[in-house]
Order: structure tokens, then sequence, then C-alpha cells
């Protein structure tokens, strides 16, 4: 496994297998690496010949509020979960290869990147897209993987994977859950073990606004059920749950298929969940 730090020498790691025609599968994560990252690194091993996973904690997709400083890092033990994994090269840059001195240009997709998430984390998007954008250019993977537990993240680079012609599929992998149905996140490992128990109120609330659905209750009924649910839980406090269309982030249209998510701080740890929801009689509702 060769670990890099600047695109030229990630240029250089790649070479030989863009030579020898092999396809090249990208996991871009801010590391303090879970089974739900590796479960990323497993569908890009099954699907692509090299495998490339970058750690980046990106500074520009952090609010000045946010917990930049703070974020879990454990570089070394997330080295050795993926030389396990069968990791061909990791790229772990610095701020400044990243964003040279004077860097300022930005990718931002637009509405997509200010509704919900965006709402609450302004700025927070276009973060992530430029960062996305450079790691797809200095890479040029055929596949770059993502998971479904950041499903505005999904879908804001959907779109500017198609806006600006990059030349580069996007896997989306299901949400990777702990036993009692906390979606792995690496932010959970600032969460007390009181909180911890808490924190699975997130996926709960999902849970309650599908039963709402499923009974035959509206977005709006189903809703209020989550945010009920959210709000009944000491030490956690909702920012959102909301029912969207799953592309466009926008309110859903009546008998399609819709995306409840969920945004929380557990004391004060902020929490994002999300589960998809088809209607099951299309006709009947
Ligand atoms: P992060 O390190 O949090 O930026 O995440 C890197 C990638 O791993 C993103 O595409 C996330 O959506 C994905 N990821 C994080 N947690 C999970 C999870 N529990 N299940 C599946 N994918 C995840």
């Amino acid at each position: 496994m060769k670990v890099v730090g600047t695109g030229e020498d990630l240029r250089r790691a790649l070479d030989r297998a863009r030579v020898d025609g092999r396809t090249i599968g990208i996991v871009p994560t801010m590391g303090a690496l879970h089974d739900g990252h590796l479960s990323l690194v497993q569908a890009a091993r099954a699907r692509c010949d090299v495998v490339i996973v970058s750690i980046f904690v990106n500074p520009l997709q952090f609010g000045p509020q946010e917990d930049f400083a703070t974020y879990p890092r454990d570089e070394r033990g997330d080295l050795e979960v993926l030389r396990a994994a069968g990791t061909e090269v990791v790229f772990t840059p610095s701020i400044e290869e990243m964003y040279p001195q004077g860097a300022s240009t930005v990718v931002s997709v637009g509405p997509l990147g200010s509704m919900l998430e965006g709402e609450h984390r302004p700025g927070h998007f276009d973060g992530v897209c430029t960062v996305v954008a450079k790691l797809l250019h200095m890479v040029e993977p055929d596949v770059a993987f993502f998971g479904q537990k950041d499903a505005q993240q999904v879908a804001v680079v959907k779109r500017m994977v198609l806006d600006l012609n990059f030349g580069v599929d996007i896997a989306v992998c299901p949400i990777v859950r702990e036993p009692d149905g906390l979606a792995m996140s690496s932010r959970n490992a600032h969460l007390s073990t009181e909180e911890r128990v808490k924190a699975t109120v997130l996926y709960r609330a999902l849970q309650s606004g599908r039963a709402a659905l499923d009974g035959g209750a509206g977005f709006e009924t189903a809703e209020k059920e989550m945010l009920k649910m959210l709000e009944g839980g000491e030490t956690v406090e909702a920012d959102y749950a909301r029912i969207v269309d799953p592309d466009t982030f926008e309110d859903p249209a009546p008998r399609r298929s819709v995306l409840l998510a969920v945004a929380a701080r557990v004391g004060s740890t902020r929490l994002i969940d999300n589960l998809h929801w088809e209607p099951a009689d299309a006709a009947g509702r």
C-alpha cells in the first residue's frame, strides 16, 4: 500500500495503473475510519482494479462555529485498517497541498447546496464540491464511491458531476448501522456513554416517520411525528425532521419515493441520518 501526500506523488502512484488500463476507484473520506467507510472500500474493490482512499479533513466544508479543530483524527489506525482492507493507494494531503496560498476558486451547485442541511450549514456544500472536484481532477477515477449516510452530499456531487461534465461514475453505498440502528459516523466517537444511548433517537424518529407514512399519513403529519420523537429525548436538540425529494431536496411530489431526513445535536455532537420510503400503493395515496 502506497501512502502519498502530494498531487505529484499521487499521479506517479497511479501512472502505472493507467498505462495498464486498470480501472481506478476512489473513496473520499475525512478519516477516523469505521465499518461504514470500509463498506465503500469493499464496494470499490469489487468494482475497480485499483482502490485509492483519500483522508483529508477539509477545512472548507466546516463553518467557523463547527468542529474542524476537534474532528476525530486517527491516521495510524486508519492506515492499518486500509492496509488490511486491500487498499492500493492512500492520499493524505496537507491543507497547504490542497489549498495553495491564495486559493480562491470555489465550486458551488447553487440552490441544492443551500437546501435543508445547507440551510443549517451555510457554505458546507461549496466546501464539499470544491474538495471533491479537486480530488476527481487529481485522481481521474473511473468510479467515485459515496455513502447514502450523507444523502444530500450524494445529490450535490451527482449534480456537480453532471453539470461540469466529469467523466466519472458515482456509486452510492447503503448506510451501515450499529446493531441498535445508530448510523455509523466518525463523530459518534465524541458521544458519552449516556449520549450514545440517546443517539438512537435519530433512527427511531425515522422509523416513526416511516410507520406514519405506511399507515397512510401525509408528509406533514409524518414530519411532525419524527420531530416529536426527536424532541422527546433529553440532551437531544433537533435541527430538522423533513421529508424531501431525494434528488432536489425540495418538497416531494405525492406518490413518489421520498427521503426522510433528520439532524439533531446529541449533547454537543451533531448527527444526521436518513432513509428512503417508497409508497407501497402508488395509486392509493
Ligand atoms: P466522511 O469521512 O464522514 O466524510 O465519510 C466519507 C464517506 O463515507 C462519505 O461518502 C460518507 O457518506 C460515507 N459514510 C460515512 N458513514 C457511513 C455509514 N455509516 N454508512 C455508509 N457510508 C458512510
